[in-house]
């Protein structure tokens, strides 16, 4: 696959001005690029074929929907085993932690080693299984333990499994296996999403082996699965100040290892504090001097790694979203037909009804983009797109179905102890970990125009950055750049803008370009027609229930529109897209909103009528939030807003928003300052 244009984006970043953007980007990029030639697919990403074509087929759409059919029954053992736990009031210690007792079971079960081979001692079931296991744990009040196994499984050993060499296989996998925890440690007190920027290192020694260094700032933080004893692949930069990053799997400690206590390293494992996966271990790491044999450096940039296994990641995130949605569907609708409201039970009411419509909404939309990704993942289809939507349309859904289920249960939502209740933290946080929902939806609309921008709008861009050059060959100053050339650069800068212009017209790409807008125009003008014929018409929608085909249709119709949009949106931007979040977000939910409604009318054809019905009402409540995101059809509107948001934000930026500037702000927990007062980590 070629993803030259994510340094073609950096190269946009640097034009437009922003270099610390374009340096981050490109290190960024330069990981990703890495995870696309080790997976190599060999297919297009389905997102990017939804709009831009060749169209996928109809049973392509339902391979997701075969998929989970076919592994169904697959999670008994594991999920059967752990439910025994939770009816003998095994499964959470008192302080509402999962148990020794509970890990001990499912580990019988190798559900910590449910992805390693046979030969290491694993279950060798595939990410499809795991999946069904994930959904069914949430949805029996099991979360917890489906959070923790999916850490284990995914950017856990997920990262041995890919990239552990044989020696690192053979002795970590089989402490995997048995349910020794494993994490994944790159965040750190100082360092969240832009994970390139990490501090933490090692020092090669003369035998080539490592210490490694994360003190203070540099201390790993909010690590699920990290415990004293357990597993963790821990990424730390080669070198203070070095530009590679490593990845290192190691066993921490039995204990913590204080300064002074006959050893020549100091480590501390202490909880992290967060008040979300709060029955899990999460924790803050701290390491000097701490020896790492030369032996168990993994041979991979520590990035690329979290990139690979976040794919995964990402989809079990979905199954978990999916059954913690069912979860609620169930003590909802359970509370709903009991309990008396205003004129008769809670269920008859519409309202009531559509609360729980929408959570089931929620819980099919979740399952249905899993597996529809995780088929893709396996068939070797590209899931550049894919992956990032069925993130963050299952965590979005997770917490409006949260919302509906407190609309519908009322009070007892709240009643501490329920599982209801103990999973809000968790919905709300889907949104952050694996990935912050909108800087993925983001990263996706790079991802699935990067071919459509490198064939037919580089050139365009490239010729906006040639009037940003100076005579002396350096740049412009930030307030001569020009980012966009229109009627008001002409007014301001003629002869720079039709410089542009005259370049434009110089380059073959340009008229590439007008070649691209003739051709889809006349499909789109010669196929008007067609909309006139019933969706029955259509062989690829006769495989869909009667209710569902105007679904699929719009759904269709509406994303191969969206590549106009994106058009639409670049050459109104131009380079300024670079900086235009707010449209590149709404062009994200456009895509998610489409793509899912496709994904479950497409998964529910294969399901029972109770399904179909929730489908239809899915679809049409996804089909009522697209029609609400304005874009290019409001250009003006959109750029209000974006000035608007401009405004505020300088002023909060420049500390001059009277609403705050009487409220002192609270200490932040794990302060990164150098001379921060907080230095304990679990406040
Ligand atoms: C309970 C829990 C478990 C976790 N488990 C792990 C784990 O096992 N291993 C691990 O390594 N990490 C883990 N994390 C870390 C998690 O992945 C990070 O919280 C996440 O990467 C965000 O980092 P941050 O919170 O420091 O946010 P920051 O990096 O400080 O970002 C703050 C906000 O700014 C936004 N933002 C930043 N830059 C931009 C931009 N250019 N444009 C628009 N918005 C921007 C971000 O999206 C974010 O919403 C966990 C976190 C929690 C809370």
């Amino acid at each position: 696959m070629n993803r030259d244009q994510d340094s073609s984006t950096a190269r946009a970043l640097a034009a437009a001005g922003d270099l610390d953007s374009a340096r981050d980007v490109g290190a960024l990029d330069r990981a990703a690029k890495a995870v696309d030639r080790k997976l190599g697919a060999s297919r297009a990403g389905l997102v990017e074929r939804l709009i831009y074509g060749p169209p996928p087929a109809a049973a392509e759409l339902q391979s997701g929907a075969v998929m989970a059919n076919t592994v169904a029954g697959s999670e008994r053992a594991v999920v059967d085993a752990a439910l025994g736990c939770l009816a003998r009031s095994e499964a959470f210690t008192a302080d509402g932690r999962l148990s020794d007792a509970l890990r001990r079971t499912v580990a019988a079960e190798r559900a910590y080693g449910y992805t390693v081979t046979a030969e290491l001692g694993g279950a060798a079931a595939s990410y499809g299984e795991l999946a069904a296991v994930e959904e069914a744990l949430a949805a029996n009040g099991l979360g917890p333990l489906a959070v923790e196994i999916s850490g284990q499984l995914t950017i856990g050993a997920g990262s041995l499994l890919a990239y552990g060499d044989d020696y690192q296989q053979r002795t970590f996998l089989p402490l995997v296996v048995e349910g020794r925890p494993m994490a994944f440690g790159l965040t750190e007190v100082g360092v969240g999403v832009n994970a390139k920027k990490i501090q933490a290192y090692v020092e090669e020694q003369t035998d080539g082996s490592y210490r490694l260094f994360a003190e203070g700032a540099a201390n790993k933080l909010w690590i699920t699965n990290a415990v004293h004893g357990g597993l963790i692949g821990i990424v730390a930069r080669v070198g203070k100040d070095g530009p590679s990053i490593g990845l290192f799997v190691l066993e921490l400690p039995n204990a913590d290892v204080p300064t002074g206590a006959g050893q020549d390293y100091e480590f501390r494992c202490e909880p992290s504090g967060v008040a979300a996966f709060v029955a899990n271990f999460n924790s803050r790491l701290h390491f000097r001097n701490f020896p790492l044999p030369k032996r168990n450096r993994i041979p991979a940039d520590g990035v690329e790694v979290l990139f690979y296994c976040l794919r995964m990641g990402r989809c079990m995130l979905a199954a978990m979203a999916a059954g913690y949605q069912r979860m609620l569907a169930r003590d909802a609708s359970h509370y709903a037909i009991r309990r008396l409201g205003v004129g008769g039970p809670v269920i008859r009411h519409e309202l009531p009804r559509l609360n729980l419509g929408r959570i089931l909404g929620g819980a099919l939309q979740a399952r249905a983009l899993a597996y529809l990704s995780l088929q893709q993942d396996a068939d070797g289809v590209d899931l550049a797109g894919l992956r990032d939507l069925t993130k963050s349309a299952a965590a979005g859904a997770g917490v409006e179905s949260m919302l509906a289920a407190e609309h519908v249960l009322g009070g007892r939502s709240f009643h501490g102890g329920s599982r209801v209740n103990d999973a809000r933290v968790n919905l709300h946080l889907f949104g952050v970990v694996e990935g912050e929902d909108d800087l993925i939806l983001m990263g996706m609309v790079r991802d699935i125009t990067q071919r459509f921008v490198e064939g037919y709008l580089a050139a365009l861009l490239s010729v906006i950055q040639s009037v940003n050059v100076a005579p002396d060959g350096g740049k412009l100053p930030e307030q001569q750049r020009l980012l966009r050339i229109g009627l008001a650069s002409l007014l301001h800068h003629p002869r720079r803008s039709v410089t542009a212009f005259a370049r434009l017209l110089a380059q073959p790409k340009f008229w590439s370009l007008c070649g691209w807008v003739a051709r889809n125009g006349a499909r789109d003008v010669v196929s008007l027609p067609l909309r006139l014929l019933p969706s029955a018409a259509f062989a690829r929608y006769r495989v869909l229930p009667a209710a569902l085909r105007p679904y699929a249709r719009f759904a269709e119709r509406k994303l191969r529109m969206l590549r106009w949009s994106y058009l639409g949106v670049s050459l109104f931007f131009q380079l300024e897209l670079t900086r235009a979040q707010i449209p590149l977000q709404r062009f994200g939910k456009c895509v998610e909103h489409l793509v899912s409604m496709l994904a479950i009318c497409h998964h529910a054809a294969l399901g029972d009528q109770s399904m179909r019905e929730v489908a239809a009402l899915q679809a049409q409540l996804l089909k009522d939030k697209y029609r609400a995101i304005r874009i290019v059809s409001d250009l003006v509107a959109l750029q209000r807003t974006r000035r608007m948001t401009a405004a505020v934000g300088a002023s909060i930026e420049a500390g001059r928003c009277s609403l705050i500037d009487d409220v002192a702000p609270q200490a932040f927990g794990h302060d990164w300052e150098p001379n921060a007062a907080d230095r304990n980590p679990s406040r």
